[in-house]
C-alpha cells in the first residue's frame, strides 16, 4: 500500500504553542518518550469540518498524561482552540487529529523529572471512504496472544503509547494470517477489546459488551451505549468469557477510527451482522453528520 510518509507532507503541525512547517515539527534521538514510552496521545475524527467529541478527548489526553505522571502545560481550552487552528490550517473536511503529549530530551534515564513536557497536533486527511452494504459483510478478527494487562501492571487507563506495543505486535501477526485484527482477553481471560476498537456482541435482542476496568472505556462505546439506550436495547456490560461467543448472533466493534464495524468472525466463533448492528451504524452515522445508511432488511 503506498502512502505518503507521515515525516513527508505538507501543511502545518501545532507545536509547543503554535504552527510550524509540517517537515519541521521534529524531536530528537533521545527523547525520553522514545527510549521510555512517556507518552500519550489521542485519536480524534472530523465530519464536515467539526471535531466529533473534541472536549471528551482532550480531557482523556490530560488525564492520561496525569496518570504518567505529568501535566500537560495547556488547559482544555487551549487545546481545544489548538486542535481546531490545526484542522482549519489543514482545511480538510473530513480527517484525523492526532493530539500527542510526551517528556522531551533533558534527562535520559529511567527517571525524568525534570524533563519538559511537549504537545504537538497534527491533522490528516481521512476520507469518507464509508460504504454501508460493503462494511457490513463484517470483519475476521485473530484471537491475540497478548493479554490486556491486570491494573496493577501497566496504568490500563491512560491511552498511553507503552500499551500499544503489544497491540502492534498482535495486529501484525493477525494480519499475516488473513484477519484485519486482533481480539485480546484480559489478564483474567475474560474478552477485551480489539487492538484499537471496543467490542459489543447481541444476543436475544440485548447488547452485551466487557466491563472496561482493565482497558479504554472508549468514547465511541460510550456513544453508542447512549445510541442504544435511546432505542431502548439493553445494555449489559458483564464479564464475558470466550466460550461465550458461541451463544452471541452478532457482533461488532466501536472506535474512533473503525465507528461501529461489524464483525464476521472471531477466531472460531462466526457472527451475521443483524438489526441491531445495522440500527447502531445508521444511528452512528447520522449523529457523526455522515451520509450513507444501510438499508433495513
Ligand atoms: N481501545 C483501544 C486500545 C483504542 O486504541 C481505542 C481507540 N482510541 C479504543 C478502544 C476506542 O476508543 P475511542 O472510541 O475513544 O476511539
Amino acid at each position: 500500500m503506498a502512502t505518503i510518509p507521515f515525516d513527508d507532507r505538507d501543511g502545518s503541525i501545532w507545536m509547543n504553542g503554535g504552527l510550524r512547517p509540517w517537515r519541521d515539527a521534529n524531536i530528537h534521538v533521545l527523547s525520553h518518550a522514545l527510549h521510555y514510552a512517556s507518552c500519550v496521545f489521542e485519536g480524534e475524527r472530523v465530519y464536515a469540518g467539526e471535531i466529533f467529541k473534541l472536549r471528551e478527548h482532550t480531557e482523556r489526553l490530560i488525564e492520561s498524561a496525569r496518570i504518567l505522571g505529568f501535566r500537560i502545560p495547556y488547559t482544555a481550552d487551549e487545546i481545544d482552540a489548538a486542535c481546531k487552528e490545526t484542522v482549519a490550517a489543514q482545511g480538510f473536511k473530513d480527517g484525523y487529529v492526532r493530539p500527542v503529549a510526551w517528556r522531551g530530551s533533558e534527562m535520559m534515564g529511567v527517571s525524568a523529572q525534570a524533563t519538559k513536557i511537549n504537545l504537538a497536533i497534527a491533522v490528516w486527511e481521512w476520507p469518507s471512504y464509508f460504504d454501508p452494504e460493503e462494511r457490513l459483510k463484517g470483519i475476521r478478527l485473530d484471537m491475540a496472544e497478548y493479554r490486556r494487562p491486570a491494573p496493577d501492571t501497566a496504568p490500563c487507563k491512560s491511552k498511553a503509547a507503552g500499551l500499544y506495543m503489544i497491540c502492534t505486535i498482535s495486529k501484525h501477526a493477525a494480519e499475516n494470517k488473513g484477519y484485519a485484527d486482533a481480539m485480546m482477553l484480559d489478564y483474567r481471560g475474560y474478552v477485551a477489546e480489539a487492538t484499537g476498537a471496543n467490542m459489543f456482541f447481541v444476543k436475544d435482542g440485548a447488547l452485551h459488551t466487557p466491563m472496561p476496568d482493565c482497558f479504554l472505556d472508549g468514547i465511541t462505546r460510550r456513544t453508542v451505549i447512549d445510541l442504544a439506550k435511546a432505542r431502548g436495547i439493553e445494555i449489559i456490560e458483564r464479564h464475558i468469557k470466550p466460550e461465550e461467543m458461541s451463544d452471541f448472533e452478532q457482533c461488532f466493534i466501536t472506535g474512533t477510527a473503525a465507528e461501529v464495524t461489524p464483525v464476521s468472525e472471531i477466531g472460531p466463533y462466526t457472527f451475521t451482522p443483524g438489526e441491531i448492528t445495522k440500527t447502531l451504524m445508521n444511528d452512528y452515522m447520522a449523529l457523526v453528520n455522515r451520509t450513507g445508511s444501510v438499508a433495513a432488511a
